[in-house]
């Protein structure tokens, strides 16, 4: 769930960068026609952020398991993946502590480790105000079968929005097109304080400038919920090998795709520090 805890509580204004316009087309050519891998995937880091910690562990799910070894367990698995896949950068970032300065720490690591793309792994619930009651194995527990699926945020006062934004909508693609839904609920007023506005009603990106772990970072990065730990049936299917393969094939591909299209911004880079440091 998307607790205050994530977000920064300071109402500082500050003027938004500019968004360049969505590029659907350079989406669908980098789908529908992959070429041959042009990005050097040993170069490109990925840093899989678990969210939360084992002392702030987030959201409780309908069976009373902590959101933050969801996180962890879905976090380990996708490191792995790409690691195979020859990201072989790719870092698992794990943060202990409480849950504000832990956040605080997450940017500032990340930050430190020259990161080409950031994911922080989340699981969803719901407000307080929608929880119902029921026993698990004789204990009191709390539900919400109303709301599934997944969803991914992205903040505006990212240094690099519009390619938080393509990742994004790429993940979201990728999701869809294996046949996931994501969470619709977050643009619906009863969702108060935690409603968002829907950027891609396609992909399911919304827009949620506060998270620290997006707006601090240097990096293009992305909060996902995988999908929702308290609708008792959702937790059952997160908890299946069949639904850690579906995300992580999904995220794969989202990452391949991504690599490839930052490759010549990422050779750019390379080129003008060469001629920076030859000058000298
Ligand atoms: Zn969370």
């Amino acid at each position: 769930m998307l607790t205050a805890s994530i977000v920064a509580l300071s109402s500082l204004i500050v003027p938004l960068a500019v968004v360049e316009p969505a590029r659907p087309k350079e989406i669908e050519q980098a789908r529908s026609q992959p070429k041959p891998s042009t990005c050097d995937r040993s170069q490109f880091r990925v840093v899989l952020d678990v969210g939360h910690t084992v002392d702030a562990p987030g959201a409780i799910s309908a069976r009373n398991v902590p959101e933050y070894d969801f996180n962890l367990r879905l976090a380990k698995y996708l490191e792995r993946r790409l690691i195979e896949d020859g990201f072989t950068k790719t870092v698992l970032l794990v943060t202990g502590g409480r849950a504000r300065p832990s956040l605080f720490a997450r940017a500032a690591k990340a930050n430190g480790l020259s990161a080409n793309l950031l994911v922080s792994i989340h699981h969803d619930s719901v407000p307080d105000s929608l929880m119902e009651s029921w026993e698990f194995e004789g204990k009191q527990s709390h539900f919400s079968d109303r709301f599934r699926g997944y969803s991914i945020f992205v903040s505006y006062e990212n240094p690099h929005l519009d390619r938080s934004l393509l990742f994004g909508r790429l993940l979201g693609n990728e999701l869809k097109d294996r046949g996931l839904q994501y969470a619709r609920q977050y643009t619906q007023p009863i969702m108060g304080r935690y409603q968002r506005k829907l950027i891609d009603p396609d992909a399911g990106v919304y827009r949620f400038d506060e998270l620290i772990v997006l707006k601090g970072t240097q990096m293009p990065a992305v909060l996902f919920e995988a999908g929702s730990i308290i609708n008792r049936e959702e937790e059952l299917v997160m908890n299946s090998a069949e639904r850690l393969d579906l995300i992580s094939a999904s995220l794969r591909a989202a990452v391949k795709t991504f690599c490839n299209l930052s490759a010549p911004i990422l050779r750019a880079r390379t080129g003008n520090s060469a001629t920076r440091s030859s000058a000298r």
